[in-house]
């Protein structure tokens, strides 16, 4: 499967997608499609847990695409029973060095009153205060991902049951989690008491399926139940269904606005909102925020498209592919001379000449990151012949990092972290440059009246820089928070 994005050195990323089935038979074949549709969450790795009674636990993880190993017939045979959950991940090699295998989820602990096997998407924030903690009271480390404390930490609960360890274990954990478990028997699902990432139920044939998002439900037939609710856990099994539990302090909920923004598939349902329609306002809002008067309005294609849809109709400017991508072109590609690896952005996009030539081109993309890839695309635009060019932009600058399991470069490379939108403009060297407004944002994912500003409905700490759940690991390496000045 091709990245989500052509760019995805100048992109932020997702870190994780979960998926998990109780009640079906081979349940392993359906998390493999589940997973399948989440790939866009993470591509570097996969893995599979799944519990059969005769063969008991067996796992399988693999580096790659889902498609190129929980395909083979071999490979999914070992993979027996009617529960079983996944994982795909995306590489944070750079930020944590090299990914071993023994980093891939779900993770898998034995505790006395039988197995259990986690998968997490999303970040603790003081996992490195966990796992000193941890460490230094015996627990032995097997990977180097944040996750893991989550096993440790309900190997040391009293409780005498893994749904309860599983509790004591999350109320000791900050950051953003939604966490997809099984035992020999239930399927448990839960999300951080703040809802920062996505996960959803849904009910296929006899059985149960939860998933990062609906299009991984749709993929296996299933029907759409309902979110699982900030703070809630559900313990699922075959005979008595869906049990509702609420282990946490209730919060305010602050989901991820990223979601709507980038990182969910146009094709998800979020908060009963399909992305697409979200994306697609979006572009609405931004045309109505900041107008300009040009002959074509283009998507940087895939994510940008809705909302240069949206931007279009609300403009009446016509809407044209001004730049296509080569579907083939994968991460895998060699580039085997220098020559050809400095050609970067040609290589995965092409200008439609004939549609560029001499028009004033609004360029629509979902964000900037480090503007690295914004730039070659403005060069390629304006060597087709472009009489201008205007970047609209679907998100608000992203001037902070994420600590809740994003992937983002460090604040000082963070564009516009150091610069205005005008110094942004001059930088790229277009004709004009405009950001959605917060405001803007919130309006096109359903809040009217904007952006409560003493109480925000989402995460939306990559623009504001005012986070829910303060990085305390981040701190105490260094990180600065934002100074009442700024
Ligand atoms: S900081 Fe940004 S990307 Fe991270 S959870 Fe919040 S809104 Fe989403």
């Amino acid at each position: 499967m091709p990245p989500a994005h052509p760019f995805d050195d100048d992109k932020l990323k997702e870190e994780c997608g979960i998926f998990g089935v109780v009640g079906v038979t081979d349940a392993a074949n359906f998390v493999a499609l589940g997973l399948h549709a989440l790939q866009h969450r993470g591509q570097e790795a996969g893995g599979i847990v799944s519990h059969d009674s005769d063969q008991g636990f067996n796992s399988a993880r693999r580096f790659g695409y889902v498609r190129d190993n929980f395909t083979s017939q071999s490979l999914m045979q070992t993979l027996p029973g009617p529960i079983a959950i996944g994982h795909v991940r995306y590489s944070t090699a750079g930020s944590k060095g090299p990914t071993q295998i023994r980093d891939v989820q779900p993770f898998f602990g034995e505790f006395s009153m039988g197995g259990a096997a986690i998968a997490h998407n999303g970040n603790i924030t003081n996992a490195d205060a966990l796992r000193r903690e941890l460490i230094e009271r015996g627990s032995i480390f097997q990977s180097s991902s944040d996750s893991e404390c989550i096993i440790h930490l309900m190997a040391r609960s009293l409780q005498r049951n893994i749904p309860e360890r599983m509790e004591d274990a999350l109320r000791r954990v900050e950051g953003a989690f939604s966490v997809v478990a099984m035992t020999r028997t239930k399927l448990i699902g839960v999300r951080d008491p703040l809802g920062v990432r996505p996960l959803v139920l849904g009910k296929v044939a006899d059985g149960w399926a939860l998933s990062s998002e609906t299009c991984g439900l749709d993929i296996i037939g299933a029907e759409y139940v309902r979110e699982i609710e900030p703070g809630e856990m559900v313990v699922i099994t075959a005979e008595k269904g869906v049990e509702s539990l609420r282990p946490f302090r209730p919060q305010k909920s602050r989901f991820c606005i990223f979601e709507h923004v980038y990182f969910s598939r146009p094709d998800s349902i979020i908060g009963n909102r399909s992305v697409y329609e979200t994306r697609r306002q979006i572009g609405v809002e931004l045309a109505r925020e900041a107008p300009v008067e040009a002959d074509l309005v283009c998507p940087v294609p895939d994510s940008g498209t809705p909302a240069a849809i949206g931007f279009a109709h609300e403009s009446g400017i016509p809407y044209g592919m001004g730049i296509v991508r080569n579907q083939y072109m994968g991460r895998t590609f060699i580039e085997p001379t220098e020559q050809i690896r400095n050609m970067g952005v040609r290589l995965k996009l092409n200008v439609n000449r004939a549609l560029i030539r001499g028009k004033r081109v609004i360029l629509v993309d979902d964000s900037v990151v480090r503007g690295t890839t914004s730039r070659k695309i403005k060069e390629m635009i304006l060597d087709a012949g472009a009489a201008e060019v205007h970047f609209r932009i679907a998100s608000p600058p992203t001037a902070w990092p994420c600590f809740y399991g994003v992937d983002t470069p460090q604040r000082e490379k963070l564009l516009a972290a150091t610069m205005s939108e005008d110094e942004m403009r001059d930088h790229l060297q277009v004709d004009s440059l405009r950001f959605i407004s917060l405001d803007g944002l919130y309006r096109a994912v359903g809040e009217a009246e904007g952006r409560n500003p003493r109480q925000p409905q989402y995460c939306d700490a990559c623009f504001s820089g005012e986070y829910p759940v303060e990085p305390a690991d981040q701190i105490q390496k260094g990180f600065k928070l934002k100074t009442a000045a700024e």
